[in-house]
């Protein structure tokens, strides 16, 4: 206990805009009433460390009379609540400087224009500003602050206020150095005063406090800085404990790494990447709102998930990263545009890029899973991320011809297995596995053993064609191959001869009028009768499908039908077209050929016409028996 020593109690008005200030804090906070014990242990944390530093230079620095520790004590009762800590205290100077007036000139002005602007004031801001401390009277009418400077020559003193304009400070008898903020809590927020409520806001926002945290008797921060520690001195299982804590996954993490780098930033990390993608990034593509590590300044956190850290394309990965380099008291303004940031950013990106390549070879299976899981996000980074283009070509992960269901290919395995004679490596895309591979054009490349990736990825279509080319070979949509299919030789049954062709991809041509650019004979069909392909100049069909789904205005461009003469469908149709070119069934067998290709490709619209000719072709066959 503190006796009152002779000196008179002094009285101080506080600075004009405090009132509106607290005002604002207040109003500001109802909403979040826990984060004023998050601000006061963050400061008792901030004091210990100040303490800690100045010790390694100021010999004459009061030592801590116990341990260095913060101590919470509560009366339910009484709904007392009292904080302290050894830490470097403060001087009278100090009380008037710190909690008298608003650190940092313009606070005010930029809070109100944020609340004009209806922007949330929340608690992340608060702790920025600098003005933590007045949180308090979020759940208080009146703060005692005692405090003795670890300084040479301080005493004890005592900073009394309600938070209505003025505020006292008096001398006072302690014989320790540290700080002691003691109040009675408002009868609305008397939750503060119950130990499993405290514990539970300490869990959450201060955990990782580098301090000792006592709840009574009871030390309630387990964890320590786990980032902090040497990477051989980590060990799994606590790790795996972190991550379930800050990240709110009940699974363990995939994998994790833990980073330390020292030079023109310094700074300590420790990344997870999750074993399932979150639900948002199923639903919302590669918008990750609210992701990304925690920033930690100095064992503080200032960010819970802090989006400039990373890159969007790697907004998944969960973690802490802690630096020195930042001062604790930056706005998020300042943060977002810090060159240190923008350093941390790109040094992180190269060290997660190198995690994954790694992976990739030393641990296939967990690479897999995770390129089932974030593969989709991470590609988007080929059309962001132009500086690691290259490594993020390298990571890219395709179905094949050649490969199962479930198996990937890599570029480099592809261009490495590629024939001699090919010079261009071929993609196809479409929905899904099977539906590809039922499509015809994809029959010349399988009569070849030409290996094509098979992209079922929605993404694909708008990051793989940027892509151009791989190890000098262009990237190509087997509708746009490169190949003069004209000068393959069509293997087995004759096809239709020359003069008989003509007349028969005419009758086509009339039959299908404006639904077609043209009809053309197929070089590259070994088993279907007919296929549709691209135009010269056309979009990529899947890409074209893609853009419908997303309800951009755009005419399809006109396909062209192309024709296999070998195919007994089209021998026997020249047949009939010699024996009577007015045959309504020659007419019905064309469409139904058409509409065919057409569902092979996904783009039938209507059903109705395609059953109800295939009903009349039935029918016409069965009755010819
Ligand atoms: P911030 O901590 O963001 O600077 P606050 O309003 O929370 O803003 O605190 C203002 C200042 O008061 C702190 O910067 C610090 O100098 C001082 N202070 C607050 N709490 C303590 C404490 N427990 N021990 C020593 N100094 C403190």
């Amino acid at each position: 206990m503190s006796k009152k020593t002779n000196a008179p109690v002094q009285e101080f008005e506080y600075k004009a805009e405090m009132k509106q200030l607290l005002d604002l804090i207040v109003h500001s906070l109802y909403t979040h009433p826990e984060i004023f014990l998050r601000e006061l242990v963050s400061n008792a944390a901030d004091a210990l460390s100040k303490a800690r530093f100045s010790s390694l230079t100021d010999g004459g620095l009061m030592a801590a009379a116990g341990e260095e520790a913060i101590h919470i004590t509560l009366d339910k009762e009484k709904l007392l609540f009292v904080i302290e800590d050894s830490g470097i205290g403060m001087s009278e100077e100090e009380l008037i400087a710190n909690l008298g007036t608003v650190a940092k000139s313009g606070t005010l002005g930029f809070m109100q224009s944020l609340r004009e602007q209806k922007k949330e004031l929340d608690g992340n801001l608060i702790g920025q500003f600098g003005v933590g401390f007045y949180s308090v009277f979020m759940v208080t009418d009146e703060v005692t602050v005692e405090t003795r400077s670890a300084e040479e020559g301080s005493g004890g003193l005592r900073w009394k206020s309600s938070g209505q304009g003025t505020y006292t400070i008096e001398k006072i008898e302690r014989g320790e150095r540290g700080t002691k903020i003691s109040f009675t809590l408002k009868e609305e927020y008397k939750e503060f005063a119950e130990e499993y409520r405290v514990e539970h806001v300490i869990k959450k926002y201060s955990n990782f406090v580098d301090f000792p945290i006592y709840l009574g008797e009871k030390q309630v921060n387990s964890v320590t800085a786990l980032w902090q520690r040497p990477k051989s001195e980590l060990q799994e299982g606590d790790v795996h404990e972190f991550y379930k804590f800050i990240s709110n996954d009940f699974e363990e993490p995939l994998d994790y790494l833990s980073v330390s780098v020292e030079g023109a930033v310094s700074f300590k990390a420790l990344l997870f990447l999750p074993k399932n993608a979150p639900m948002e990034l199923l639903y919302r593509q590669g918008e990750l709102e609210n992701k990304g590590p925690q920033l930690y300044v100095k064992k503080v956190m200032i960010q819970n998930e802090c989006r400039d850290l990373l890159p969007e394309y790697l907004r998944f990965i969960a973690g802490v990263v802690d630096t020195e380099d930042l001062s604790l008291n930056v706005s998020r303004e300042v943060v977002q545009s810090s060159p240190v940031m923008a350093k941390i950013r790109q040094i992180l990106t190269t060290k997660i890029l190198g995690w994954f390549e790694e992976l990739a070879v030393d641990q296939p299976e967990k690479f897999k899973t995770f390129y089932k899981a974030f593969g989709p996000i991470v590609k988007i980074g080929l059309n962001t991320d132009f500086t690691n283009r290259d490594k993020l070509i390298e990571l890219l992960r395709f179905e094949s011809t050649k490969t199962g269901e479930g198996e990937f290919v890599t570029l480099k395995e592809y261009a490495g297995r590629m024939g001699g004679e090919q010079k261009e490596i071929y993609y196809h895309s479409g929905a899904g596995r099977s539906q590809l591979l039922a499509n015809p054009n994809l029959e010349y490349f399988q009569n070849r053993e030409i290996e094509v990736l098979l992209l079922s990825d929605p993404v694909d279509v708008f990051v793989i064609p940027s892509i151009h080319e791989y190890d000098s070979k262009p990237l190509k949509s087997i509708e746009k191959a490169d190949i003069d299919f004209s000068k393959e030789k069509t293997e087995g049954a004759e096809p239709v001869a020359e003069n008989l062709l003509a007349p028969l991809l005419a009758k086509f041509r009339e039959i299908l009028g404006e639904d077609i650019s043209d009809v053309v004979e197929s070089h590259r069909l070994v088993s279907s009768p007919v296929t549709i392909v691209g135009g010269k100049d056309a979009m990529d069909s899947q890409m074209e499908r893609m853009m419908k789904m997303m309800q951009q205005e755009m005419p399809s461009a006109k396909k062209v039908l192309e024709v296999n003469p070998s195919h007994p469908i089209i021998r026997n149709l020249s047949g009939m077209m010699i024996a009577n070119a007015d045959n309504p069934l020659i007419n019905s067998a064309i469409r139904q050929l058409y509409e065919g290709a057409l569902l092979l490709e996904g783009d039938l619209s209507s059903t109705t016409g395609f059953v109800q000719r295939m009903n009349e072709l039935i029918e016409a066959a069965t009755l010819s028996r």
